[in-house]
């Protein structure tokens, strides 16, 4: 009997993952994406000599990769080389105060006591963060529950109070720290999944288990070689991958899909994986009524969008390190702003990446190349912004930037280049420019994202930052290779 069909729309992680596992579980399996590249967010920028990530920079949970390439017998490490990072980031804040995070508890010690916060309350929060993550971990994340049916089943009653369900994020990091200053850095992870610290549930604090147990890594050369290193694994897979081939529809028959039409061709599947996020792919592919997407939007909200400047320097701020945060001053504000008003931040939180600190093949030498990624609204049609909006907030970002150290910045930019939540939308077709999918809220879905599994048609299913368990490139990895196990126990 010939293998059956399956046709992924999108090649973004979550669908490269998916098309992976399913070709190493026996599918025929075939991948449509829109673009030019493969990789969807994760993209690179090469420009005079700069390479920039044009998307993720920050590499956690490489063990996640790993399992792409060891049902095949192959080692990740024979495809691109991976490399952790001292410190994990330096923090600045306003008032010149600069502090570094390390996973070595002495180092971390350290710079507690450098403004006053009891090196045991950070192991203390520690703690509590890696009791979270590997409650988390052990069904959310590895056995790939997708709905509270699930979670009752998996964790009983006992467990599941364990999530420390009352709270908020901030709320079990302000339990547990007394500085602003470390409130403001462990509030701050909340960054890896585009949300509110403030209105994010408190088992979100599980995130710094994820860098501080299992370290921070970069890719040498640059991100973008887990897209190349994925694309030769699929070439050695024999998995067909169609190029500048936006899918437009997909067709039903009944309570079954039947194939997808791309560039005016229809191709007939037995299974469909949608790496289109789920609301664009039911409101645009196949066109379901107002009401069922009105039902979704309640739940599924978009998480933050982002400015993406890329700026290429004619020289090197010694006082970077590879990951730096600039602190807002006000950053319950920074969080209300984005978060519940939609407003351009006037002092928001910046991510500035210098990831020549550390790989000089990256910027031309005595130069530095910077991104920088603050968090901004996903596009709201009540509060419509236009690039003349983005392009003054990003003055206040360079502003902020030589006030808080990098002097003449402006004066040192031989390149640049920036895109607003409205080129992110239109790049990959992610719902209102959303950088990481849906939001976790812990009022409108309790972290909750939509399941793999189309509730609509057995026989669709969805994969990346707007499925479960939500963005961030090991989480769409994860949800990947979930996927394929799913579709594998279904189709029996
Ligand atoms: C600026 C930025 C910084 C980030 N930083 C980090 C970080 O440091 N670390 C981290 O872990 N994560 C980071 N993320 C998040 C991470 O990049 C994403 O969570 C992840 O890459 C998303 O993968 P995905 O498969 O869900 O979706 P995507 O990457 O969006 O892939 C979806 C793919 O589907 C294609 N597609 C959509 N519609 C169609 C259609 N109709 N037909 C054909 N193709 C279609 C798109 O073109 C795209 O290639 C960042 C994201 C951004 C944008």
């Amino acid at each position: 009997m010939s293998a059956k069909k399956v046709i992924v729309i999108g090649a973004g992680l979550g669908g490269l993952s998916a098309a992976i596992s399913l070709k190493q579980s026996g599918y025929d399996v075939e991948i449509f994406e829109k673009n030019a590249q493969i990789g969807g967010k994760l993209n690179v920028l090469k420009e005079r000599g700069y390479t920039f990530d044009l998307g993720p920079s920050i590499l956690t949970l490489p063990h996640i990769f790993e399992r792409l390439f060891e049902p095949s017998g192959k080692r990740m490490s024979d495809y691109f080389s991976i490399r952790s990072l001292r410190p994990h980031w330096r923090n600045f804040f306003e008032d010149g105060v600069t502090l570094d995070l390390y996973p070595e508890p002495d180092k971390m010690a350290t710079e507690a006591r450098k403004v006053g916060e009891p090196p045991e309350n950070i192991e203390r929060f520690l703690k509590y963060s890696a009791d979270l993550y590997d409650l988390t971990n052990d069904g959310y994340f590895e056995q790939g529950l997708d709905n509270w049916q699930g979670f009752a089943k998996h964790y009983g009653l006992f467990k599941f109070f364990q999530f420390d369900l009352f709270r908020t994020m901030h709320q079990g990091v302000a339990s547990h720290l007394q500085t602003q200053y470390f409130r403001d850095i462990f509030d701050f992870f909340i960054k890896y999944v585009g949300s509110s610290a403030y209105r994010a549930p408190a088992f979100m604090n599980a995130m710094p288990t994820i860098q501080f147990r299992y370290d921070l890594w970069y890719v040498d050369g640059g991100l973008y070689h887990i897209a190349l290193g994925l694309q030769r694994l699929m070439e050695e897979l024999g998995i067909k991958v169609n190029l500048n081939a936006e899918v437009s529809d997909v067709r039903r028959e009944g309570k079954r899909v039947t194939g997808l039409v791309a560039n005016g061709t229809f191709h007939a599947a037995d299974i469909i994986v949608s790496n289109m996020e789920v609301i664009p792919a039911y409101e645009k592919l196949l066109n379901e009524d107002k009401a069922f997407i009105a039902s979704l939007e309640k739940k599924l909200e978009p998480t933050c969008s982002g400015l993406v400047i890329e700026l290429g320097l004619d020289c090197q701020y010694p006082q970077l390190a590879h990951h730096n945060f600039f602190f807002s001053g006000h950053q319950k504000e920074h969080f209300a702003k984005v978060f519940e008003r939609y407003e351009l931040p006037d002092d928001p939180t910046i991510y500035l990446v210098a990831a020549s600190k550390t790989d000089p093949t990256v910027a031309p030498t005595g130069c530095d190349c910077l991104k920088i990624l603050p968090h901004i609204p996903h596009i709201r049609d009540d509060h419509p912004l236009t690039r003349e909006d983005y392009s003054k907030l990003k003055d206040r970002i360079i502003d902020k930037l030589e006030r808080m150290g990098l002097k003449h910045l402006r004066k040192h930019v031989v390149f640049e280049h920036f895109w607003t939540p409205l080129d992110i939308r239109a790049q990959y077709n992610s719902n209102k420019g959303s950088i990481y999918g849906v939001v976790s809220d812990r009022w409108k879905n309790l972290a909750f994202k939509a399941p793999k599994q189309s509730t609509l048609y057995p026989n669709l299913f969805f994969v990346g930052g707007s499925v479960n368990p939500g963005g961030g490139m090991p989480m769409v990895v994860l949800c990947g290779q979930n996927v394929a196990k799913k579709i594998v126990a279904w189709d029996k």
